[in-house]
């Protein structure tokens, strides 16, 4: 699901005072985290990615419920089938994927009650080489995955009884595999910069304003270029999160535009980060040979179709694509 804006949290004891970056030092509010420090963490490259979905230590759900503003966020155990689960989801990763997460991914942690779908923060270590973990509800366990993709972007516009937003994938899947894939992409983005920077925070340490990936796309890392720009964009609520914005009347024009753009979701046209996680997710499911295709329904008429298998990638960005393989 979601990469999310992270509210660094102060009030955790610094065990750091500085780190040095490959070029320039990291601002101390981000060190201040218990969180950012990979000292904090058991880890250890050589476990096999399923069995580090682990139960949250207290000091990450002291941290998730601060940085949403809640209280609720507790730690969820997955039961025997749904490790088996998620550990056949890890088998059907990209090779890159599957490399880096191999590398750096400190942790998987299932969180009841938790906001959205998912998300991957950063660690450092002492030379702020950057770790990860990933967080995911809970409920994606037993989701189907068209309709999770559905309900992500359909969520963003006010039901009326008009337009309806329905996902068909050509095979049954989890909703855990979509997310796995979309949050891993992340993961693989913090270690090799594929976009600039994934969160600003991260700008003086990989220094980078422009990548191969986002050049003739993105101005900025929330800001499409005009030409791949979409009508409402910035009204874009993922799951409906703080209340959604868009009247459903403008779930077609919006869908026509983005089929227009190098975007292979509303989602991915939220931020270069999100571009970069839903491209390869879709691009991989295809390889796979799992189709999607977006219907958008009015009095169950289909008005519009969209599929995100259709957007052509350019040059450039079928060459990093193909670094995922
Ligand atoms: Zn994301």
């Amino acid at each position: 699901m979601r990469h999310r804006t992270i509210l660094i949290a102060m009030s955790i004891a610094v065990l750091l005072t500085s780190i040095t970056g490959c070029a320039r030092t990291i601002s101390d509010p981000i060190l201040t985290s218990a969180v950012r420090h990979l000292t904090n963490y058991r880890f250890d490259a050589r476990t096999p990615l399923a069995d580090r979905a682990v139960d949250a230590p207290a000091f990450i759900v002291t941290y998730l419920n601060k940085m949403d503003g809640v209280s609720n966020y507790t730690p969820y155990t997955l039961s025997v089938s749904e490790r088996a689960r998620f550990a056949r989801c890890c088998s059907m990763l990209p090779p890159l994927n599957d490399r880096v997460l191999t590398e750096r991914l400190l942790a998987v942690y299932f969180i009841s009650n938790f906001a959205g779908g998912g998300m991957a923060d950063f660690v450092f270590d002492a030379r702020t080489n950057i770790h990860s973990f990933i967080v995911f509800n809970p409920l994606i366990l037993n989701a189907d995955m068209a309709d999770w993709i559905a309900y992500r972007e359909g969520g963003a516009f006010i039901p009326d009884g008009t337009n309806r937003l329905v996902v068909e994938c050509s095979a049954k899947q989890g909703a855990l595999f979509f997310l796995l894939l979309h949050e891993s992409t992340h993961v693989v983005d913090y270690v090799r910069t594929i976009t600039p920077y994934v969160e600003p925070d991260l700008v003086p340490i990989t220094g980078k304003r422009a990548s191969r990936f986002t050049n003739g796309v993105w101005a900025d890392y929330r800001k499409p270029l005009p030409a791949c720009d979409i009508p409402g964009r910035t009204n874009f609520r993922a799951y409906g999160m703080g209340g959604a914005r868009l009247a459903a009347s403008h779930m077609r024009p919006m869908y026509e535009a983005l089929s227009g753009t190098p975007f292979v979701s509303l989602y991915a046209s939220k931020l270069w980060v999100e571009d970069i996680a839903d491209t390869v997710s879709f691009h991989h499911m295809k390889k796979l040979g799992i189709r999607t295709k977006f219907r958008i329904e009015s009095n169950k008429s289909v008005v519009f179709t969209f599929s995100p298998d259709d957007v052509p990638l350019s040059e450039d960005r079928a060459g990093v694509v193909s670094q995922f393989y």
